[in-house]
């Protein structure tokens, strides 16, 4: 955009933000482009449900109040129809033209139609209109199109006019699947966000409140967490018990402290120390651990909570206590906190939405134990209390205020869920064979002491993949030799004689450690990761392979696995410097032994290594995460470009069929540890290419095992021959779909 066109654009913005509120902002912004681009008439139209376009803002247009263009009428409706720019000359010619009663529309010579569209569906549109027969020139439709990405993202977040029961379908990500009807309630408690930089004038008094504080945080958390372990479980109380920790932080304990020792009151000191550890955690490239971030905020406005309390200024939101929790409700809030969830009665509990967060959350992870859905990240929130809603998990999507129609049609859904959830929880500690008694090995992924439970209580057949590097990112220093070696031997006791398979630390580039100096990298995931950071840092590496060694001493059950591996040099110095540990243990009377050694494919060029290797590993694990990150070049992390990153991608499913094939011929044992196994469709094309070990998240195991005893594995044989006669992800997709439609009517909550 040329310079004149962005000062044109940042006059008319800086005119509108003026405003408070939308529709003087949407009088403004109507003022502002019309005197900005000389055009006689700018008007601003909604959509409304029913697909009627009600007129906003008009500069320009004679008696306008109200106007309504009725659905699909005049060029207005021709821009909603076409999803196009109608900019033309003499409009009263065109066969669509439709004229608004009294405003003297007529007077006018031409017209220019801009969709406002968001998230693919028009939600609006702004016209401007001129008395000269002269069409909107590129430059001025240039600014208008910039202008409408902003108003359409306003309108979409708009409350439905006065007496209008708004009725839309808002977009979110999953964070729990499964579907739910009930009642919105607002979670409206105070948070940190509304405060504001404040001094105190004695600081010795705001320091005895943050001690009084840390005590009267301690005690409620650890009588939620008790009341939590009662009602619904020892495993999501490790949730409560993670705030305790964070609250005893001594870094966190000594950030708050120094704030307060600047002259800082205790709120605005706290809310600096939550920032800064929150963004620490936002800064990690690691999505379980960005979504932490989260825990940090629910802290400190617990803590804000507690001490609003203490200073007597609470006042209780009546509002919020009028809110009939007799009834079935979905919990809303912009995030929400366990503790939030802890308050309430369970059984009413149906459903989560929440504006922000992520797949990730705790409170993602809560409504997974809970089975019930939970709708991540939908943005501003347009819910009001006793707004009727419909929580679609498996779309990550909320219907506010639907139709009784639809309502219906969900209700039969949520019977057969809550059917098919009853028999496949009820399978999943029975093997996974296949109806051709093709047995499937399904293992967990974890990397969290709160993952250990779940993995067990789901059927898990072990762990496929531990991802060591959660345990060192919790935490604000290096654990030490014992510390791993505690850690390891938890899980190895947890799983008795199954497998458990120890990742080395996958660090580095794009997951730094707070604690060790990362220089910046350009492109991190392309940068100093996994065994390249390890490498440069041996000594770390010679402790962990040391602790994992001293962990699985009295066990055989532990397995170590290679992140990012791919080169021979790396893989011949890792199994030297693995050699001299047990040598060196066992020189000194240890009886260590080395545990079978696998590597990770997920760097495309070792698929061609794999033969050259295969006298030095014991097995391989796909991790389809990265592979397909570095197959597609596209980030896996990136929300901008998530839209793009399939491993259902044809290139995608043959390069993991010729990892299965190379694997096979070279009596290597294969498994995948990335998310794909997890996702119906791709476990199909992946029993089919032959794979028959797989490692996902603890919540998928009962779905996916239930799946693999339907099967038939000469059919999914079938399924990936046609499919890599394919030549895009949705055409596949849809032929999976069409696969696990047969099995019976109940595999609808698959797919
Ligand atoms: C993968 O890349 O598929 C994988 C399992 O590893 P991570 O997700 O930890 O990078
Ligand atoms: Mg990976």
């Amino acid at each position: 955009m040329p310079d004149a066109a962005i000062s044109r654009l940042v006059h008319i913005i800086s005119h509108a933000a003026q405003a408070s509120d939308f529709q003087h902002q949407a009088h403004l912004v109507v003022e502002g482009i019309s005197q900005t681009l000389s055009v006689d008439v700018c008007s601003l139209y909604q959509l409304d449900h029913q697909q009627n376009l009600q007129l906003l803002a008009s500069q320009g247009l004679k008696n306008i109040h109200p106007v309504s263009i009725p659905k699909g009428k005049g060029l207005v409706g021709q821009v909603v129809d076409t999803i196009q720019i109608v900019n033309i000359i003499d409009p009263e010619q065109q066969p669509d033209y439709f004229y608004i009663p009294n405003t003297d529309e007529d007077r006018f010579k031409s017209f220019c139609g801009i969709p406002l569209i968001q998230q693919a569906c028009v939600v609006g549109v702004l016209v401007v209109q001129r008395k000269q027969p002269i069409v909107i020139s590129v430059e001025d439709e240039a600014i208008l199109l910039t202008l409408a990405a902003h108003l359409a993202l306003l309108l979409n977040n708009l409350p439905a006019p006065l007496g209008e029961i708004q009725q839309k379908i808002i977009k979110g990500v999953s964070g729990a699947k499964g579907v739910a009807i009930g009642h919105a309630l607002l979670c409206q408690s105070e948070t940190l966000a509304s405060v504001n930089i404040q001094h105190s004038q004695d600081s010795n008094k705001e320091q005895l409140a943050w001690k009084a504080l840390q005590q009267d945080a301690l005690n409620e958390l650890l009588q939620e967490s008790e009341q939590v372990k009662a009602s619904i479980g020892e495993s999501l109380a490790l949730v409560l018990e993670a705030y305790q920790q964070l609250l005893l932080d001594p870094l966190f304990i000594s950030q708050v402290d120094s704030y307060i020792s600047t002259g800082d009151t205790l709120p605005w000191a706290l809310k600096q120390a939550v920032n800064y550890f929150a963004d620490m955690f936002l800064a990690m490239d690691d999505p379980y651990l960005q979504a932490r971030h989260e825990d940090i905020f629910h802290l400190g406005d617990k803590l804000y909570q507690i001490w609003n309390r203490t200073q007597a200024q609470h006042i209780e939101s009546a509002e919020s206590k009028a809110v009939d929790i007799e009834r079935p409700f979905i919990l809303c809030g912009d995030t929400i906190s366990v503790s939030d969830i802890a308050s309430l009665p369970a059984e009413k509990l149906k459903g989560i939405v929440c504006s922000g967060g992520a797949a990730l959350s705790h409170v993602a992870v809560f409504a997974n134990a809970l089975g019930i859905p939970a709708v991540m990240g939908v943005g501003e929130l347009s819910i009001q209390n006793h707004d009727k809603l419909i929580v679609d998990g498996d779309r990550g999507e909320v219907h506010l205020n639907p139709a009784d129609s639809l309502i219906k049609e969900y209700r039969v859904l949520i019977k057969g869920w809550q059917i098919f959830k009853r028999e496949t929880k009820q399978a999943c500690h029975l093997p996974a064979i296949t109806q051709d008694g093709h047995r499937v090995i399904v293992m967990a992924n974890s990397g969290l002491q709160a993952d250990i439970l779940p993995g067990l209580n789901h059927g898990a057949e072990g762990i496929g993949l531990y991802r060591t590097e959660l345990p060192f990112m919790v935490r604000s220093n290096l654990p030490t030799e014992d510390e791993q070696i505690s850690i390891y031997r938890q899980v190895i006791e947890a799983y008795g004689d199954k497998p458990v398979c120890f990742r080395l630390l996958d660090i580095g580039g794009d997951k730094p450690l707070s604690y060790l100096p990362f220089i910046r990298e350009e492109n991190p995931a392309l940068g100093l990761r996994g065994i390249r950071f390890l490498l440069g840092n041996e000594l770390i590496l010679k402790t962990q392979i040391r602790a994992i060694l001293h962990a699985s001493l009295d066990a055989n059950n532990a397995q170590l696995l290679l992140p990012m591996i791919t080169t021979t040099q790396e893989l011949d110095r890792l199994i030297y410097l693995l050699d001299s540990e047990v040598q060196g243990l066992n020189q000194l009377g240890v009886n260590a032994q080395r545990p079978p050694l696998g590597v990770m494919v997920e760097v495309p060029s070792i698929i061609s290594m794999l033969p050259l290797w295969k006298s030095r590993i014991d097995f391989v694990s796909i991790g389809s995460n990265d592979l397909s990150q570095y197959l597609l070049a596209i980030d896996r992390n990136n929300p901008q470009v998530a839209l793009y990153y399939d491993p259902l991608h044809p290139g995608v499913l043959y390069e993991l069929s010729r990892i299965v094939k190379t694997a096979t011929e070279y009596g290597l044992p294969l498994s995948v540890c990335g998310e794909m196994a997890s996702d119906p469709v791709a476990a199909l094309f992946l029993l089919g290419m032959g794979v028959r070990r797989i490692s996902i998240s603890a919540a998928h195991i009962p779905t996916i095992k239930w799946l693999i005893q339907q099967v038939n594995t000469k059919d999914t044989k079938q399924l990936i021959t046609t499919a890599l006669a394919m030549e895009n992800a949705s055409d596949i997709r849809k032929l999976g779909e069409q696969m696990l439609a047969n099995f019976s009517k109940e595999t609808n909550y698959l797919s």
